[in-house]
């Protein structure tokens, strides 16, 4: 483990690296606790650096045990190795070819990061900079090299060998037991993309024709006996790969493809080329065991992985401040992917959700960054919100901008033009400018400016005149690092609304039309006056979320329902519900802190009723409508003074309010829901799931007994995991006999199965009541947790600090002393997992004083534990840092 605080690595002193590596031969003979590694680098001069130069090699807790030079032993005085380098201070001018070997111990590597064991199996990560603690190597992006692997092991511990590439050779070593493989990858590619796995796998196979008629074997590997669980990851795999020729041209490049699933993974999966390693939960699915949440969430990263091969693999990043380059890129790709395969509106609504809740709060706090950072002290704590989910809406905007076909032009040049190169952000966006002849120097500032724009909107009607004018203004507010902002290319699909709930045409002051309903805002004050309009419209502002801002308009309570109920563009009707909701919402809030009594409004629940009774809505999109902002979606909003107690309190009679008034609705929805046809994991039967769900759970809202006797017999009778982990969430969140029959029950069924009983240990952390503190702590101490597994950590300790906002959020500090403790306790252990934990206390700024303070002592305390690990402190000292 790192303590020691690492020096920050800055943008603008990138450079070329002195020495490039064009083969790499490894021959690794696994050992449970003394792998040998042995490395076979040609290196030359890098024709692009400036004079000779020392071989400066990256290491992390490495044992050297013999090093050649061009088949020579080194003199010990010419070279300098210890657990974190090697270096050569005075190299030969031209080629030469060295070899390292090097002792791993994989069974004590708890970090899970360069060569591991989970359950047995040997694998490896290596994104960012796992491969220097497999050997010493130039250890970042733009170092490409072909790799050749050849894997030994004892043949009965570890009968499946796999590395990148294809397999080209393979046999038994005599007698030994031991038996070995030798996988080629062709394709030059950085060291974060090297993995191998060796170890007792079960697996399915298929195949997929390319475009151009190749055939490509698919396989996917699982633990054995859970083979029938990895069926739906095959399907979508094959469902991406023909999307990705479809959308985008892009076709597979080598003869096999494969995932493997493993069960201890700090990530949700790895793109390592030709052979994906994937957290088990991204794999394993049955309508028994998995949630309809769970196999969207398998397709769109399977196809994440996949999508890689092109965007991030063949074209890598030059360096990690470009991780958006791949990262935002290929969210952005898959989400397009889901959007085709699913219901694109309640795609979009989803995605919007989770951007709001996740990277909105955190560009308002500390540990807010631009979308490209300028600076980091830990890489690992910059997967990010802000790279992958604001990286995806920066590339969603430029096709707003550019319109599919501008788009679709400019991908096919960034593909041209970089296919095998290690390229930078500015090199991507320069591919639109060039396809398109457009200047984008401006909307570069999405790359370089941190925080979220705040947009006002101001509108005025000239009855007189027939005009309608909005003035907009635009202001980024000041994030670390960045007091003062420039203006941004904003985007703003907007349209105007007649009475009769058609959109108006929008017509500028010189007679032309506005080009598919998108104003571009690029200054900070600007007005748009559309001509011919009859009569006052209601504006509909940020169609489909075109730009990820806070936007505010002029609009009234009654403005909203004429939008939640007319708009024609679906999106913004679900906006408008949840803009009504919100200003119920922070009034109540703010009558409660104040000791006023909160106030119920007509205006949502009339809205929700003609949502909820419009058959020809889909029944995705009404559970979406029907589901109010979440706790942390209204701190957010109230941005200070935050009261978790008081938002628990207004949110509570709000649903209380929606289950009471629109109960018969509810009901009879949740009757029309049930039509006991066979589960399918697809988008309709989901949708379906997730309104009737939504109905129960409003209902139980309701505190109506009928409801709980409801929910349990749905739990008891339900056919497929969604529908019993749907009634047995509503039951959690009532002190109810039967939440705590349910949940023994529960154990009882899945007790063997550790990815179904993280749902069980999840739902107890969340549950918003003041035992659950010492609940959680009790299940820390039960067997089925482990400290060791990123699975049980994210979902015990991960659910508490993340998403039970009243109970982390105490006002007594326990909760912040609980989780801060198991920050410390998991620190040197996984100090990745630990620093992740940690972002938990990214908002406590926002906080009202008392808990302000509790939070801080806290941080603090953490910040003062002798022997912390760079990542802690890493987000320690940024969230604690002033301005
Ligand atoms: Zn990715």
């Amino acid at each position: 483990m790192r303590t020691e605080q690492a020096l920050p690595v800055r943008l603008e002193d990138y450079r070329p690296p002195d020495w490039l590596v064009e083969t790499v031969d490894l021959d690794v003979s696994l050992d449970a606790s003394a792998t040998r590694v042995r490395a076979k680098l040609q290196l030359k001069p890098n024709p692009k650096a400036a004079a000779p130069a020392p071989v400066v090699l990256d290491g992390d807790g490495l044992k050297l045990v013999g090093l050649k030079l061009d088949g020579n032993a080194l003199p010990a005085d010419s070279f300098v190795a210890t657990a974190d380098g090697l270096t050569i201070p005075q190299p030969p001018h031209g080629p030469f070819v060295l070899e390292i070997e090097t002792l791993a111990d994989p069974s004590a590597n708890t970090q899970l990061m360069g060569l591991y064991r989970s359950n047995g199996t040997y694998c490896t990560q290596c994104e960012a900079e796992g491969f220097r603690r497999i050997t010493y190597f130039p250890d970042r992006p733009d170092v490409m090299a072909v790799y050749t692997t050849r894997i030994e092991a004892n043949k009965q511990e570890a009968p499946i060998l796999l590395g990148n590439g294809n397999l080209i050779a393979s046999g038994d070593i005599g007698a030994t037991g031991r038996h070995f493989a030798i996988w080629h990858d062709p394709f030059p590619k950085p060291a974060y993309l090297f993995a191998m796995v060796g170890g007792k796998l079960g697996v399915i196979e298929d195949s997929f024709t390319t475009m151009s008629g190749r055939k490509v074997a698919l396989k996917i590997y699982v633990e054995p006996g859970k083979e029938p669980r990895a069926g739906y990851a095959m399907d979508s795999l094959k469902r991406a790969m023909a999307w990705d020729e479809k959308a985008f041209g892009r076709e597979y490049d080598l003869d096999i493809f494969m995932i493997v699933a493993v069960s201890d993974f700090n990530m949700g999966a790895m793109e390592n080329k030709g052979l994906n390693v994937f957290n088990d939960k991204l794999v394993l699915a049955s309508q028994e065991t998995a949630t309809d949440a769970d196999f969207a969430s398998i397709e769109a990263v399977i196809a994440h992985e996949y999508f890689h091969n092109w965007t991030g693999n063949r074209i890598t990043c030059r360096d990690w401040f470009q991780l958006c380059l791949k990262e935002g890129l290929t969210v952005f790709r898959d989400r397009e992917f889901s959007s085709d395969q699913r219901s694109r509106l309640v795609k979009r609504i989803a995605d919007v959700r989770f951007l709001r809740s996740q990277q909105f709060v955190e560009d308002a706090g500390p540990l807010a960054h631009p979308v490209r950072p300028s600076i980091y002290r830990e890489i690992n704590n910059f997967y990010t919100a802000t790279v992958y989910e604001k990286g995806a809406e920066v590339v969603r905007m430029l096709k707003v901008l550019l319109g599919a076909a501008g788009f679709r032009k400019g991908m096919d040049l960034y593909f041209s033009r970089h296919d095998g190169e290690a390229a930078t952000i500015d090199q991507f966006v320069q591919c639109f400018a060039d396809a398109n002849a457009k200047d984008l120097s401006q909307f570069m500032r999405w790359y370089s400016q941190a925080g979220t724009p705040e947009v006002a909107v101001t509108s005025t009607y000239d009855a007189k005149a027939r005009t309608y004018s909005l003035e907009i203004a635009q202001v980024i507010p000041p994030t670390p690092g960045q007091p003062a902002k420039e203006p941004m290319v904003i985007p703003l699909a907007i349209g105007l609304v007649g009475h009769d709930g058609r959109d108006l045409p929008l017509t500028r002051k010189d007679g032309h039309a506005v080009a598919d309903g998108v104003i571009t805002l690029t200054k900070p004050a600007e007005t748009f006056v559309f001509t011919d309009i009859g009569e006052r419209p209601y504006p509909s502002l940020n169609r489909g979320f075109s730009a990820p801002v806070r936007l505010t308009a002029d609009l009234s309570v009654d403005d909203l329902r004429f939008l939640a109920a007319h708009d024609p563009d679906p999106f913004n009707r679900w906006q408008a519900v949840q803009s009504l909701a919100t200003t119920l919402l922070l009034d109540n809030v703010l009558a409660r802190r104040s000791g006023a009594a909160m106030r119920e409004d007509d205006g949502i629940i009339a809205a929700l009723a003609a949502i909820l009774t419009d058959e020809k809505l889909e029944p995705a999109f009404v559970a979406q409508t029907l589901a109010m902002p979440s706790e942390a979606d209204i701190a957010r909003d109230l941005g200070r003074d935050v009261d978790p107690d008081a938002i628990f309190a207004s949110r509570i009679a709000l649903r209380n309010a929606i289950g009471n008034r629109l109960g018969s609705a509810l009901r009879e929805a949740y009757r029309q829901m049930s039509d006991g046809a066979p589960y399918r994991p697809d988008a309709t039967g989901a949708g379906r799931r997730a309104l009737k769900n939504m109905c129960l759970d409003l209902l139980a809202a309701s505190g109506s007994a009928a409801a709980i006797a409801l929910a349990m017999r749905q739990y008891s009778t339900a056919d497929n995991m969604t529908d019993q982990m749907a009634a047995l969430g509503t039951l959690s969140f009532h002190n109810v006999p039967e939440r705590q029959a349910a949940l023994d029950d529960f154990y009882r069924r899945f007790s063997a199965d550790p990815l179904v009983i993280d749902k069980w240990l999840a739902l107890q952390a969340v549950i918003p009541e003041s035992d659950t503190l010492e609940r959680v702590r009790g299940l820390t101490r039960h067997s089925v947790f482990s400290l060791a597994n990123p699975n049980r950590v994210r979902a015990l300790i991960g659910a508490f600090a993340q998403a039970n906002q009243t109970q982390f959020n105490r006002a007594d500090g326990q909760g912040y002393a609980f989780v801060a403790d198991s920050v410390l306790a998991l620190q040197a252990k996984n100090p990745q997992i630990a620093a992740r934990l940690m972002t938990a206390f990214r908002s406590w700024r926002a906080l009202e004083p008392v808990r302000r303070g509790k939070a801080e002592a806290a941080l603090r305390g953490v910040a003062s534990w002798p022997g912390l690990s760079g990542d802690v402190k890493d987000i320690v000292d940024r969230s604690l840092a002033e301005g």
